[in-house]
């Protein structure tokens, strides 16, 4: 079976600085329409579904949904390591909407996954707690890219042209969403030259946990692990960008597609909804045409404990000896990585 996934369309790299600073009318009326609805509602919109009285406007056929997450080194100075965006477009879902599949399966089919990991600091990785290896990022392509090609991924993420050949049509609105997102955004501003709101494209932004409250899944902070579970799947190789902002996106789209009394009905590879399929299954599915989406911004290979360029560090050959962990007498660990690259530098100078 050929892979579900197309290549991107609507992206393009802006010209010039930031593309729009000034919301047009048609994103101004998309984000005052969604200011008068619930968290939940504005995701039953972004999954197809209509909500209230009051006719949405037709701009918002241009809705581009991003989730993301970002992950940073624990130890100070807390530097960010990786980026993960699972995007979808409204106008795909609308297409699939009528008939979405088990678990929503033909809009989980929409999503468009990236991974980013930052060359200067990928060699740090979170070993004590909140554990994650970006090696096990499960879903798209990733890819190392400088703190400029960052930049350039955010502007691309965030800049839809309605029409790619016709800037004058102006820009896609955005919805926001992520897991505790407002960590997130302030560690994007924090890292880079990025202010969300001088993009003038995102209408608003979606944070899962004040929005499980809603759904009356969690009166507390819930973790994205639980929330995972209440939604009817695991969270496997959670704690990297791309595995946490897809597992995001997907509970956003089982909460939104579910009747309230639905939710705990479902646990992972038990349910039987009518085609037998467990989300587990469903989520395993999306792994493989995944690969084939790409923005093309950064490289494939880079090995984060030699430096070299030709493979990733699972397939990692070079001998290597850390001058660091030498004098620290971690004589296991010393032979993992050379001197340049030592994630334990940061703790120990
Ligand atoms: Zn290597
Ligand atoms: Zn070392």
């Amino acid at each position: 079976m050929s892979p579900s996934f197309r290549t991107p369309r609507n992206h393009i790299t802006p010209s010039s600085s930031r593309a729009s600073s000034s919301p047009t009318d048609g994103i101004k009326q998309v984000a005052s329409y969604l200011n008068n609805l619930s968290d939940l509602q504005v995701m039953q919109l972004a999954v197809g579904r209509k909500v209230g009285y009051i006719p949405a406007p037709e701009y918002l056929k241009n809705l581009v949904v991003v989730c993301l997450d970002a992950e940073h080194f624990a130890h100070p100075p807390r530097m960010l390591t990786e980026l993960g965006f699972a995007t979808y477009y409204l106008s795909d879902v609308r297409q699939v909407c009528k008939d979405p599949g088990p678990h929503g399966e033909e809009i989980l089919k929409t999503i468009y996954p990236y991974h980013y990991r930052m060359i200067e600091s990928a060699q740090f990785i979170n070993h004590a707690f909140l554990h994650g290896d970006p090696e096990m990022s499960r879903f798209g392509e990733t890819r190392f890219v400088t703190k400029d090609e960052m930049s350039r991924v955010l502007d691309i993420i965030f800049v839809n042209p309605v029409d790619p050949n016709d800037l004058s049509r102006g820009y896609c609105p955005v919805l926001c969403l992520g897991h505790a997102i407002k960590g997130d955004l302030k560690m994007l501003e924090d890292e880079f030259d990025f202010k969300w709101k001088d993009y003038g494209t995102i209408v608003r932004t979606l944070d899962t946990q004040v929005f499980a409250r809603e759904k009356g899944l969690s009166q507390k902070q819930i973790s994205l692990k639980n929330l995972c579970t209440a939604c009817g799947f695991t969270a496997v190789n959670s704690h990297t960008a791309l595995n946490d902002a897809m597992y995001t996106l997907i509970a956003a789209v089982q909460m939104a597609l579910t009747r309230d009394h639905d939710m705990n009905a479902t646990r992972p590879d038990t349910d039987s909804k009518p085609s037998g399929k467990s989300l587990n299954r469903v989520i395993k599915n999306l792994i493989d045409p995944s690969r084939e989406v790409s923005l093309g911004v950064g490289i494939k290979k880079y090995c984060t404990a030699c430096g070299r360029y030709n493979h990733r560090k699972p397939a990692c050959t070079a001998p290597k000896e850390c001058a660091i962990c030498l004098k620290a007498e971690r004589f296991d660990f010393m032979k993992s990585h050379i001197t340049q690259l030592c994630p334990m530098w940061y703790r120990e100078t």
